[in-house]
Protein backbone atom coordinates (compact mmCIF):
# COMPACT_ATOMS: atom_id res chain seq x y z
CA UNK A 1 0.00 0.00 0.00
CA UNK A 2 1.48 3.18 -0.92
CA UNK A 3 -0.84 5.88 0.57
CA UNK A 4 -1.19 5.47 4.33
CA UNK A 5 -4.22 7.21 6.22
CA UNK A 6 -3.94 7.88 9.81
CA UNK A 7 -1.81 6.99 12.68
CA UNK A 8 -2.63 3.53 13.38
CA UNK A 9 -2.10 2.38 9.54
CA UNK A 10 1.33 4.70 9.63
CA UNK A 11 2.33 2.91 12.24
CA UNK A 12 2.07 -0.49 11.33
CA UNK A 13 3.93 0.73 7.74
CA UNK A 14 6.77 2.84 9.67
CA UNK A 15 7.73 1.17 13.06
CA UNK A 16 8.88 -2.09 12.29
CA UNK A 17 8.49 -5.29 14.92
CA UNK A 18 11.58 -5.85 16.82
CA UNK A 19 11.77 -9.34 15.61
CA UNK A 20 11.10 -8.52 11.72
CA UNK A 21 13.26 -11.97 10.93
CA UNK A 22 10.39 -13.69 12.85
CA UNK A 23 7.68 -13.08 10.36
CA UNK A 24 6.54 -10.37 12.73
CA UNK A 25 5.91 -12.76 15.40
CA UNK A 26 7.56 -11.77 18.66
CA UNK A 27 9.13 -14.56 20.57
CA UNK A 28 10.11 -14.88 24.18
CA UNK A 29 13.25 -16.91 24.83
CA UNK A 30 14.23 -18.94 27.85
CA UNK A 31 17.07 -16.46 29.40
CA UNK A 32 18.52 -18.19 32.47
CA UNK A 33 22.20 -17.21 33.24
CA UNK A 34 24.95 -19.43 34.13
CA UNK A 35 23.83 -21.26 37.42
CA UNK A 36 20.45 -20.10 37.71
CA UNK A 37 17.70 -21.94 38.07
CA UNK A 38 13.62 -21.63 37.77
CA UNK A 39 10.76 -23.85 38.26
CA UNK A 40 9.12 -24.40 35.23
CA UNK A 41 5.93 -26.35 33.56
CA UNK A 42 6.44 -28.03 30.27
CA UNK A 43 3.29 -26.30 28.38
CA UNK A 44 3.50 -29.04 25.70
CA UNK A 45 3.49 -32.84 25.83
CA UNK A 46 5.97 -34.65 23.18
CA UNK A 47 3.20 -37.33 22.26
CA UNK A 48 -0.48 -36.91 21.51
CA UNK A 49 -0.99 -40.52 23.09
CA UNK A 50 -0.02 -38.82 26.79
CA UNK A 51 -2.76 -38.96 28.87
CA UNK A 52 -2.04 -35.21 29.33
CA UNK A 53 -1.76 -34.06 26.09
CA UNK A 54 -4.23 -31.51 25.10
CA UNK A 55 -4.78 -29.86 21.71
CA UNK A 56 -4.71 -26.08 22.80
CA UNK A 57 -1.41 -26.93 24.46
CA UNK A 58 -0.03 -28.91 21.53
CA UNK A 59 3.29 -30.59 20.73
CA UNK A 60 6.90 -29.94 20.99
CA UNK A 61 8.70 -29.99 17.71
CA UNK A 62 11.51 -31.49 16.26
CA UNK A 63 12.85 -29.81 13.30
CA UNK A 64 16.24 -30.62 11.14
CA UNK A 65 18.31 -27.24 10.73
CA UNK A 66 21.27 -25.76 9.40
CA UNK A 67 23.22 -23.32 11.16
CA UNK A 68 25.89 -21.14 9.51
CA UNK A 69 29.44 -22.54 11.62
CA UNK A 70 31.20 -19.58 11.68
CA UNK A 71 27.78 -17.89 12.63
CA UNK A 72 25.43 -20.13 14.85
CA UNK A 73 22.99 -17.66 14.94
CA UNK A 74 21.94 -17.43 11.13
CA UNK A 75 20.05 -20.91 11.28
CA UNK A 76 17.45 -22.13 9.71
CA UNK A 77 15.24 -25.07 8.36
CA UNK A 78 16.13 -27.40 6.10
CA UNK A 79 14.13 -27.32 3.00
CA UNK A 80 15.44 -30.42 0.87
CA UNK A 81 11.57 -32.35 1.49
CA UNK A 82 9.90 -29.30 1.14
CA UNK A 83 11.58 -27.54 -1.69
CA UNK A 84 13.76 -30.06 -2.88
CA UNK A 85 16.46 -27.91 -2.73
CA UNK A 86 18.62 -26.52 0.22
CA UNK A 87 21.81 -24.14 0.51
CA UNK A 88 22.82 -25.97 3.80
CA UNK A 89 22.99 -29.08 2.25
CA UNK A 90 24.78 -27.89 -0.81
CA UNK A 91 27.48 -26.56 1.41
CA UNK A 92 27.45 -29.57 3.65
CA UNK A 93 28.42 -32.06 0.59
CA UNK A 94 30.72 -29.25 -0.28
CA UNK A 95 32.61 -29.17 2.53
CA UNK A 96 31.53 -31.84 4.15
CA UNK A 97 33.68 -31.05 7.81
CA UNK A 98 32.85 -27.63 8.26
CA UNK A 99 29.60 -28.17 10.23
CA UNK A 100 27.44 -27.40 7.86
CA UNK A 101 25.16 -30.66 7.79
CA UNK A 102 21.65 -30.33 8.97
CA UNK A 103 20.96 -31.12 12.71
CA UNK A 104 17.64 -31.86 14.75
CA UNK A 105 16.96 -29.55 17.23
CA UNK A 106 13.56 -29.58 19.43
CA UNK A 107 11.65 -26.97 20.71
CA UNK A 108 8.86 -25.93 23.46
CA UNK A 109 6.95 -23.75 25.16
CA UNK A 110 7.36 -23.53 28.81
CA UNK A 111 5.52 -21.45 31.78
CA UNK A 112 9.00 -19.83 34.00
CA UNK A 113 8.67 -19.06 37.37
CA UNK A 114 12.07 -18.03 38.44
CA UNK A 115 11.07 -16.13 41.05
CA UNK A 116 11.87 -12.50 39.97
CA UNK A 117 8.95 -11.78 37.80
CA UNK A 118 5.32 -13.35 37.53
CA UNK A 119 5.74 -16.63 35.81
CA UNK A 120 5.72 -15.73 31.82
CA UNK A 121 5.33 -18.35 28.81
CA UNK A 122 8.99 -18.71 26.51
CA UNK A 123 10.34 -20.84 24.38
CA UNK A 124 13.07 -23.22 24.92
CA UNK A 125 14.87 -25.19 22.03
CA UNK A 126 18.04 -27.37 22.63
CA UNK A 127 20.15 -29.74 20.16
CA UNK A 128 19.13 -33.15 20.53
CA UNK A 129 22.27 -34.93 21.43
CA UNK A 130 22.83 -38.02 23.43
CA UNK A 131 24.37 -35.79 26.81
CA UNK A 132 21.10 -32.80 26.11
CA UNK A 133 18.65 -32.30 28.51
CA UNK A 134 16.07 -32.97 25.96
CA UNK A 135 17.28 -37.25 25.77
CA UNK A 136 16.52 -36.90 29.36
CA UNK A 137 12.87 -36.12 28.85
CA UNK A 138 12.41 -38.14 26.17
CA UNK A 139 13.21 -40.94 28.22
CA UNK A 140 11.05 -39.62 31.04
CA UNK A 141 8.36 -39.29 28.61
CA UNK A 142 8.44 -42.79 27.48
CA UNK A 143 8.50 -44.15 31.27
CA UNK A 144 6.13 -42.33 32.72
CA UNK A 145 3.70 -41.16 29.90
CA UNK A 146 3.68 -37.40 30.38
CA UNK A 147 5.84 -34.44 31.07
CA UNK A 148 3.25 -31.54 32.28
CA UNK A 149 1.43 -32.68 34.66
CA UNK A 150 4.20 -31.49 37.24
CA UNK A 151 6.59 -28.57 38.04
CA UNK A 152 10.01 -29.18 37.01
CA UNK A 153 13.42 -27.58 38.48
CA UNK A 154 15.51 -25.85 35.83
CA UNK A 155 19.40 -25.16 36.29
CA UNK A 156 21.52 -23.56 33.95
CA UNK A 157 25.03 -24.70 33.70
CA UNK A 158 27.48 -22.77 31.45
CA UNK A 159 27.53 -20.24 28.51
CA UNK A 160 27.12 -19.66 24.65
CA UNK A 161 27.66 -23.00 23.22
CA UNK A 162 29.09 -24.86 26.46
CA UNK A 163 25.53 -24.57 28.00
CA UNK A 164 24.22 -27.73 29.93
CA UNK A 165 20.39 -27.57 31.59
CA UNK A 166 20.08 -29.95 34.21
CA UNK A 167 15.87 -31.06 34.41
CA UNK A 168 14.59 -32.67 38.31
CA UNK A 169 10.81 -33.92 38.34
CA UNK A 170 8.80 -32.53 41.10
CA UNK A 171 5.57 -34.67 42.06
CA UNK A 172 2.89 -35.50 40.27
CA UNK A 173 -0.18 -32.79 40.41
CA UNK A 174 -2.78 -34.61 42.63
CA UNK A 175 -5.25 -32.23 41.35
CA UNK A 176 -5.51 -31.19 37.57
CA UNK A 177 -3.34 -28.50 36.61
CA UNK A 178 -5.41 -24.82 35.51
CA UNK A 179 -3.94 -23.90 32.22
CA UNK A 180 -6.39 -20.59 31.91
CA UNK A 181 -4.65 -17.85 30.70
CA UNK A 182 -1.39 -19.69 29.49
CA UNK A 183 -1.01 -18.75 25.60
CA UNK A 184 1.82 -21.01 24.17
CA UNK A 185 3.64 -19.70 20.86
CA UNK A 186 2.80 -21.31 17.48
CA UNK A 187 6.33 -23.21 17.64
CA UNK A 188 5.77 -23.77 13.37
CA UNK A 189 5.67 -20.58 13.37
CA UNK A 190 8.88 -19.53 15.28
CA UNK A 191 11.08 -21.78 14.08
CA UNK A 192 13.00 -19.74 10.54
CA UNK A 193 11.48 -20.88 7.32
CA UNK A 194 13.48 -19.43 4.56
CA UNK A 195 13.48 -19.70 1.04
CA UNK A 196 15.92 -21.48 -1.52
CA UNK A 197 16.53 -18.07 -3.10
CA UNK A 198 17.02 -15.96 -0.31
CA UNK A 199 19.04 -19.05 1.88
CA UNK A 200 22.75 -18.00 0.95
CA UNK A 201 22.21 -14.44 1.88
CA UNK A 202 20.70 -15.17 4.90
CA UNK A 203 23.29 -18.00 6.14
CA UNK A 204 26.17 -16.14 4.96
CA UNK A 205 25.37 -12.67 6.42
CA UNK A 206 24.44 -10.31 3.12
CA UNK A 207 20.90 -9.58 4.49
CA UNK A 208 22.57 -7.84 7.42
CA UNK A 209 22.21 -3.85 7.35
CA UNK A 210 24.92 -2.62 4.89
CA UNK A 211 28.24 -0.73 6.73
CA UNK A 212 28.30 1.82 4.17
CA UNK A 213 26.41 5.18 3.91
CA UNK A 214 25.10 4.94 0.44
CA UNK A 215 21.52 3.12 1.73
CA UNK A 216 18.57 4.30 2.88
CA UNK A 217 19.66 7.54 1.78
CA UNK A 218 18.37 9.82 -0.66
CA UNK A 219 21.28 11.73 -2.50
ZN1 LIG B 1 19.29 -29.01 4.19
Amino acid sequence: MSILKGLKEMEKALVRPAASSEGGLKVRWLKLDDQQSAKIRFINELDEDSPHYDPERDLAIVVSEHSNPKDYKRKAVCTVDSEGRCFGCEMARKEPKSGWRARFRFYINLLVDDGLEDPYVAVWSQGVGKQSAFNTLREYAVDTGSIGNRTWRMKRQGTATDTTYILLPGDPDTEKYDWSGVEPFNLEKVVREVPYAEQEAFYLGFDAPAQSNNTNIDW
